[in-house]
C-alpha cells in the first residue's frame, strides 16, 4: 500500500515542543498562564486586530460572539449558507434561527445581494436579524466591503467567521479585523493549530473582556465563588497555547507553502472543466486548502470519481462543504439565493492541502486526476464566462 496522503494534516515547526516543555517545568498545566497570554498577544499583533482571547474552539468563539451582540433565543442569525456546521450550531445554542444565504461564483462565500435582499424579506416579515456571518471559506476572503456597507445600513452587527483564513488579507487588513467580532480555529486540519482550540477578535476590549469572563464560568472577580450570570468552561488549555505560540511562528511559512500547493494544482490542472476559487484583485488567500470545481461534461469525469480514485491510491480528498440549506438539521430554516452554494458542493473536491506535503505527494496526486482528465484544449472558458454570470435571485418563501 503506498503511504497515505491527508487533506491537511498538522504540522509543527520545532518550538512548540520547547515551550511545552518549558510549561511542564514551571506546572503551568491549566486553563491558564503566561502561554495563554503570549499567544493572544501574538494574535492580536499578527491580525492588527486590538485584542483576542483564547477559547477551547473556533465554536466556543462563535458561541460567545453571537451572545456578546446580544442574540437571544427567538432572534435571527444571517449565515453563509456554504460553510461548516460549526459555523451555524451556535445560532442553535442561544435558542436563535438560522437564516441562510447563497454564495457567489468568484470566492465562494456569501453573495452581498443575496444577503440584502435575505435582510429585506426578514424585516419585512418582522423578523430581528442580530448578526450576520459571513465565512473565508477555505482561506478566500468574502467581499467584505460590500457585506459591511449592507450591514451597516440595517444596522446589524458582523461576526466574521475566520476559522480558516487565519493570514488571508483584502488589502493590507487581514481578515479578523472586518467584522465587530471575529472568529479563528486552531482545530488539528487548520492553518496552524493548537491541536483543538480557537480564539474571539475584537477591536473593543470590553467585547474581549466580557468573553474571557463569560468563557471562565462568569466567576465575578470577588474571592469566594459568586455568579450573577451563566457562563462556560471555554478556556483554552495553557498547554494548546504552548503548542499555538510555536506555530504562530511558523504562520507565514505555513502560508506560503499552502500557496505552493495552490499553485502546483493550477498549473498541472489546465484543463477547461477544471476552475478554482478565484482570488480577485487586492485579495490574498492563504489558500488553506485548494478546491476545484469539476465539470463532468467538460472534463469526462466527475469529483466523486475523482475522489474514488485518489482514495484508492491512499490519498484523502474531500467533497466541499454541503450548503447547511441543504441539512436535515436546517430543513426549516430559510434560504435566499439561488442555485450557487448547490453548484459548488455538487461539483466540487477539496485537493490535499498540508503544508507538509513533499513535492513526490502533489506529483502523485497530480499524475492521477491528469489521467483521468478528457485531454482537450486546455482553460479557460468555462471559469470566466460562469463568474461572471449575474445572479438571478430565487427567493424560498419562508
Ligand atoms: C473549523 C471551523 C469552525 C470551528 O472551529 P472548531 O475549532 O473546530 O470548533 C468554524 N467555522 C468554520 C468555517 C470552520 O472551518
Amino acid at each position: 500500500m503506498k503511504s497515505e496522503i491527508w487533506l491537511s494534516s498538522p504540522h509543527m515547526g520545532g518550538m512548540e515542543k520547547r515551550f511545552v516543555e518549558e510549561a511542564f517545568l514551571q506546572n503551568w498545566i491549566a486553563p491558564m498562564g503566561p502561554d495563554i497570554i503570549k499567544f493572544e498577544e501574538s494574535l492580536a499583533d499578527y491580525t492588527g486586530v486590538g485584542y483576542a482571547v483564547a477559547l477551547s474552539s473556533g465554536t466556543s468563539a462563535i458561541h460567545l460572539g453571537l451572545q456578546l451582540l446580544g442574540v437571544m433565543k427567538g432572534d435571527e442569525v444571517i449565515c453563509q449558507s456554504l460553510t461548516f456546521v460549526a459555523t451555524a450550531n451556535p445560532v442553535m445554542y442561544l435558542g436563535a434561527t438560522p437564516v441562510f444565504v447563497d454564495s457567489e461564483k468568484g470566492s465562494w462565500n456569501m453573495d452581498p445581494e443575496a444577503l440584502e435582499a435575505a435582510i429585506k424579506d426578514r424585516l419585512a416579515k418582522g423578523k430581528k436579524v442580530k448578526a450576520i456571518i459571513p465565512v473565508h471559506l477555505y482561506g478566500m476572503p468574502a467581499k467584505m466591503d460590500a457585506i459591511l456597507e449592507i450591514a451597516e445600513r440595517y444596522e446589524i452587527p458582523v461576526l466574521e467567521d475566520a476559522a480558516e483564513s487565519l493570514g488571508s488579507r483584502i488589502g493590507a487588513k487581514q481578515t479578523g479585523k472586518f467584522g465587530h467580532l471575529a472568529v479563528v480555529s486552531f482545530n488539528g486540519n487548520k492553518i496552524i493549530t493548537t491541536s483543538g482550540g480557537g480564539a474571539l477578535l475584537s477591536d473593543s476590549e470590553e467585547y474581549i473582556n466580557k468573553a474571557r469572563f463569560l468563557a471562565t464560568q462568569a466567576k465575578e472577580e470577588v474571592v469566594h465563588y459568586e455568579h450573577k450570570e451563566m457562563g462556560y468552561n471555554y478556556r483554552m488549555s495553557n498547554i494548546s497555547a504552548c503548542i499555538g505560540r510555536g506555530q504562530m511562528l511558523v504562520l507565514d511559512e505555513r502560508i506560503q507553502q499552502r500557496r505552493k500547493n495552490f499553485d502546483f494544482y493550477i498549473e498541472q490542472l489546465d484543463f477547461s472543466g477544471i476552475s478554482f476559487q478565484h482570488e480577485s484583485e487586492k485579495v490574498f488567500s492563504n489558500r488553506w486548502l485548494t478546491a476545484i470545481q469539476v465539470n463532468p461534461e467538460l472534463t469526462g469525469v466527475s469529483g466523486d470519481e475523482i475522489r474514488l480514485a485518489l482514495l484508492a491510491d491512499n490519498i484523502e480528498s474531500r467533497p466541499v462543504w454541503k450548503p447547511m440549506h441543504m441539512q436535515p438539521l436546517f430543513q426549516d430554516c430559510a434560504y435566499y439565493g439561488n442555485q450557487v452554494a448547490e453548484e459548488l458542493y455538487t461539483y466540487g473536491l477539496c485537493l490535499p492541502s498540508g503544508s507538509n506535503l513533499t513535492t513526490g505527494a502533489l506529483n502523485r496526486v497530480g499524475t492521477i486526476i491528469k489521467g483521468m482528465l478528457k485531454h482537450q484544449n486546455p482553460r479557460k472558458q468555462f471559469d470566466e464566462d460562469e463568474r461572471n454570470l449575474s445572479s438571478q435571485l430565487v427567493f424560498a418563501s419562508q
